[in-house]
């Protein structure tokens, strides 16, 4: 009996490492693939320099990308995820947040009222439609986009303002 629950513990603990190998791969060496999130959109629909641009309002650092669109241009799921979040806050509008397999969430901001994600979203699938909901309201519409990892990216940490949180917030400009 002994000897039964000693090998059920070796395997149950190599089982364990398994779980937190494949987890480490997923996020650190083999992340999911992540696409421009707005359909037909383009690197010159969105200013490389905004990523931690400051000042910027009550956000002090810019910690995404603004990708500018007309207004209805269907927002696109930037990878496979499950929606986590959808609704409208002060500061973002109405608002779509996504978890990946990567444990990275993909916050999607000012989209259209009429936004609707499914629970679960494939990759390229209509999520939304870019809208200027939110503190984007009079200004041209645009979605705003931040990846935010669960797991921290240390070596990302540099000296500019909240610097340090560069190890969660991600350049989505460096995934695409
Ligand atoms: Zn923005």
């Amino acid at each position: 009996m002994q000897r039964f629950s000693l090998i059920f513990n070796a395997i149950f603990k190599k089982k364990r490492y398994l779980i937190i190998i494949i987890l480490l791969i997923n996020v650190y060496i083999l992340p999911a693939n992540v696409m421009i999130p707005v359909k037909d959109a383009s690197a010159k629909d969105w200013n490389p320099k905004t990523f931690w641009h400051e000042p910027w309002g009550a956000s002090i650092v810019h910690k995404g990308i603004d990708i500018f669109a007309k207004k209805g241009q269907p927002v696109l799921a930037a990878t496979n995820g499950i929606t986590i979040f959808q609704g409208n806050i002060k500061r973002g509008g109405h608002i779509i947040i996504m978890l990946d397999r990567s444990l990275r969430l993909h916050y999607y901001a000012h989209l259209s009222e009429a936004s609707h994600a499914p629970l679960i979203a494939f990759q390229g699938e209509p999520i939304g439609f870019v809208s200027n909901t939110g503190n984007a309201k009079g200004k041209p519409a645009h979605l705003h986009y931040s990846v935010f990892s669960i797991f921290p990216h240390p070596w990302r940490i540099d000296s500019s303002t909240h610097g340090w949180k560069k190890m969660f917030y991600l350049n989505p400009q460096d995934l695409f």
